[in-house]
């Protein structure tokens, strides 16, 4: 059984505290790792050697940081094949949807390699005889990020590349349940020739997550993840002095007009409904058609898609549209979601709960389900169940439907499909959501604009990635000079005007 470790001052270091946490082959069922869960003396010593490292890293010009970011891309494509492996062997993603995962955080690094010019500071000539004004954004220090399963490789990066780069250290707590890429990127940090102690990957659970919390030294923390989770981390680290930003779970709602083209509408829905097994933040949960005769139109259209959907594991190559689920223990609760479905009233029109794969009977399968006719006091509405299920609720018109979209606690993502622009406007302009699609199922925004929702999907200020990062992971010191000209005017009493 391979032994994982922690990676900390440049060196892989075996865990201490004697506990362990399983890692699964999700297409298999088997445990093929054991990841050390650190201790608080654990993380006290990953601290202490960003804490050395870090003065030396914020007073290297920031070009030369970024050279390291440079250089990491690089590496980043050279290994693509490698990571992307090691990412679906854990995570149970296809091959393709695995690179994307690295793609998608390799655009933030690209994004910080501009970090000389977004850490220019402001700057007033003359506000004052003789008195000019300038600011500068200065590291944080010692940063910590709390990342979830679903994106090993790009919800890392889009924590460290940007909290390195603006010349802090760095702490990584990755998910347990699938660390062996975040390890990987360190590694490949350190190649590209960043200094150790500057990024730490301490491993664990809730013992290490609370040491970060509480730890005097981590003056910044990013955390994605569930709801529940992201409430007490801001809670937490908030009431210990902390910059905090929590960004939590998703119920996202696409809106379907009767004047939208159906059939890019219900092929958007099998993508975003359906893709990396539902285990998406921006994955698309419940299709609200306006009108019962959209509604009939695009259920036919989705049954055969949802039907003909390719689940398999990873090694299957292009026959496989989607994986199993990350963990027994997920499968389990996406299942308990569906039968609670049944029971309380709601249409299954595709049944994947008999789903099985020969030869990967212990895999962690889900086969596609999509339901008719949910109502808003059902549990698969109100809840998010991270699976491979649609979920469609029916809204007679439009302010219904938006509606819907605006009453639900979460506010991550949310799409409308039409060919009416002032629907689509009226829609981007009133919803309360933090990431709006038109005609586009899953609106990530790239990596030079914010990523973040509102409501319970995000507790805190400032979003990730894009110029919101280098406003999170630096503070603004702004400095008042004054080099009098000639004769002095002596001491001032009253408090300081400009004249
Ligand atoms: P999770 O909340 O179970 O775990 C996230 C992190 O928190 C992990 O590192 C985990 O070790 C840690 N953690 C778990 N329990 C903890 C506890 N009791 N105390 C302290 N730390 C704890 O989330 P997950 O299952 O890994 O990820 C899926 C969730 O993440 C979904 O809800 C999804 O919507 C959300 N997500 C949100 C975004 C976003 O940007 N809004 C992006 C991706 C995923």
């Amino acid at each position: 059984m391979e032994q994982l470790w922690h990676f900390i001052d440049g060196k892989r270091v075996a865990g201490t505290s004697g506990r362990f946490a399983d890692v699964y082959n999700p297409a298999t069922g088997e445990v093929q790792a054991q990841v050390p869960l650190a201790n608080a003396a654990e993380m006290d010593a990953a601290v202490a050697g960003a804490k050395a490292a870090q003065p030396a890293w914020a007073a290297t010009n920031p070009q030369r940081r970024a050279r390291v970011l440079m250089e990491f891309v690089r590496l980043l494509h050279r290994d693509m094949d490698k990571l992307a492996e090691a990412l679906s062997r854990e995570h149970g993603k296809t091959i393709p949807d695995a690179k994307g995962d690295v793609i998608r955080g390799l655009e933030v690094a690209e994004f910080c390699i501009g970090a000389p010019h977004l850490l220019k500071g402001e700057y007033t000539d003359g506000a004052g005889p003789g008195i000019d004004i300038y600011s500068m954004k200065q590291p944080v220090g010692i940063a910590a990020g709390i990342t979830p399963f679903n994106f090993p490789a790009m919800i890392p990066m889009w924590k460290f590349c940007p909290a390195i780069v603006c010349g802090n250290a760095f702490i990584l707590k990755p998910s347990e349940r699938d660390p062996s890429v975040p390890l990987m990127l360190a590694e490949l940090m350190q190649e590209a020739g960043l200094p150790d102690g500057i990024l730490q990957v301490v491993n664990g659970d809730k013992e290490s997550v609370d040491a970060i919390l509480d730890h005097e030294d981590i003056s910044g923390v990013g955390f994605v993840g569930s709801t529940p989770i992201a409430a007490y981390i801001y809670e937490r680290g908030c009431a210990n002095g902390k910059r905090v930003q929590c960004f939590g779970g998703a119920k996202n709602h696409m809106i379907i007009m009767p004047d939208a083209d159906l059939d890019q509408a219900a092929d958007a829905l099998i993508g975003a409904g359906y893709g990396a097994a539902g285990e998406r933040c921006m994955a698309i949960s419940v299709a609200v058609p306006v009108g019962d005769e959209t509604a009939d139109r695009l259920i036919e259209k989705l049954i055969p898609k949802v039907e003909a959907l390719k689940v398999g594991p990873y090694t299957a190559g292009d026959d496989v549209d989607y994986g199993p689920l990350v963990t027994g223990d997920a499968e389990r609760r996406v299942r308990g979601l569906i039968d609670r479905g049944v029971e309380e009233g709601a249409k299954l029109v595709v049944d994947g709960r008999d789903f099985k794969l020969q030869g990967y009977e212990e895999g962690f399968y889900v086969g596609p389900c999509l339901f008719d006719n949910v109502t808003t006091d059902m549990d698969i509405y109100t809840q998010e169940i991270f699976g491979p299920v649609l979920s469609t609720v029916r809204a007679q018109t439009y302010e219904e439907a938006l509606g819907y979209a605006m009453d639900h606690e979460y506010g991550n993502g949310t799409a409308i499909f039409t060919r009416d622009g002032d629907a689509a406007r009226d829609f981007a302009n009133r919803v309360n959501v933090g990431m709006v699609g038109i005609n586009v199922p899953i609106p990530v925004p790239l990596a030079y604009h914010t990523f973040g929702g509102w409501k319970k999907s995000a507790f805190g200020d400032l979003n990730q990635h894009g110029p919101d990062a280098f406003r999170f992971y630096t503070k603004t010191k702004t400095v008042t000079s004054r080099w009098p000209s000639g004769i002095k005017d002596g001491a001032e009493f009253s408090i300081p005007v400009m004249k």
